[in-house]
């Protein structure tokens, strides 16, 4: 189906794109990758009056790196990460950008939109939320700082005020030591996971100092999995603490039954995923390269 008619605008800064999204009001709409986007407008389950094009904007793709800090312009395409020397450095950026659909999608969608879509399927959003990650933010009169976990608020809803533009997003590269793992399952390439783990550990002689732990998909926001992380902290890594911790996990899991399969089916792939990952992300920190990302049906 086609869209419902709209108006087009095509502004050259970040700062002229939020004063025409301002100026047009609430059914105006901004256009990254469009591959939340257009779907929807094509289904005309979403028909903005007016599309603010942001594709046009120079210096709005970057990864750089300063400090110890990797900062993603909005408007950088997953297949950028994927692809970027910088990013490989913090594996699970790697992980997750490299598995996002299929490369039609990865060479048009954006960190910046994936982010302000706060889809709960989405797989930035968990992998981000393992990381110190800050969402910089653009708006008609000002700018602003939100760290990620104050910046979603809900499924499909964030905390950009109206005219509000993601700028950029910026991750600091994880101490020594510690080392992170994004672990989901999919039925096929270009569908969102039916489940996600990412997982990020600190540790040192064998023992697990600090844990953070993300569910996705399996809520209506990423889940943070506190009695997970519990179960590990200040224990040496065995198969029974890394058990107990994805029992945890399933337990912190809130799924709905749907296509991609039954609440019992996810919780169950939620333990499989936080094991798999625990034991990646473990690997890491100690210094070993090891392959991760997405998991299809009949290889898990
Ligand atoms: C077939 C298919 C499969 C997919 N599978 C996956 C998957 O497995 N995992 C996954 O994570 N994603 C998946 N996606 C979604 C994809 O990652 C999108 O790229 C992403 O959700 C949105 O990014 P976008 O740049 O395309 O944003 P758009 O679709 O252009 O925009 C999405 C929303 O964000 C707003 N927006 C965009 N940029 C900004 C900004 N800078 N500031 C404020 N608001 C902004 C827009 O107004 C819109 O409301 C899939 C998409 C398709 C079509």
């Amino acid at each position: 189906m086609y869209p419902n008619s709209f108006r087009y605008f095509r502004p050259s800064t970040l700062e002229e794109a939020s004063a025409t999204l301002t100026e047009l009001g609430d059914d105006a709409k901004a256009l990254a990758g469009g591959q939340s986007l257009i779907p929807l407008m094509k289904l005309r389950l979403s028909s903005p009056s007016a599309l603010v094009d942001l594709n046009f904007i120079p210096d709005s793709s970057y990864i750089r790196r300063s400090n110890g800090t990797i900062h993603f312009g909005a408007m950088t395409r997953h297949a950028d990460i994927e692809n970027s020397e910088i990013a490989s450095r913090v594996p699970i950026l790697h992980d997750c950008a490299a598995g996002i659909a299929d490369s039609q999608v990865r060479n048009r969608g954006t960190i910046g939109g994936s982010v302000a879509e706060a889809d709960p399927s989405g797989d930035w959003g968990p992998v981000l939320l393992t990381l110190d990650t800050e969402v910089h933010v653009i708006g008609p009169s000002s700018s602003r700082t939100i760290g990620l976990p104050e910046f979603f608020l809900d499924a499909y809803t964030t905390a950009l005020a109206p005219g509000e533009l993601v700028k950029e997003i910026s991750v600091n590269a994880p101490p020594k030591n510690t080392a992170g793992a994004y672990v989901a399952f999919k039925r096929c390439a270009p569908v969102y996971a039916s489940a996600s783990a990412a997982v990020s550990l600190t540790v040192e002689d064998g023992a697990c100092s600090a844990a953070r732990i993300l569910l996705g998909c399996v809520g209506l926001t990423a889940i943070r999995a506190s009695e997970a992380e519990a179960a590990l902290i200040g224990k040496q890594l065995t198969a029974k603490t890394i058990e107990t911790a994805a029992e945890a996990a399933m337990a912190a899991a809130d799924p709905q039954s749907d296509m991609r399969g039954s609440t019992e089916y996810k919780r169950a792939l939620v333990r499989v995923l936080v094991k798999r990952a625990i034991h990646i992300a473990a690997r890491r920190a100690r210094g070993e390269h090891v392959e991760a990302g997405h998991e299809y049906v009949g290889r898990i």
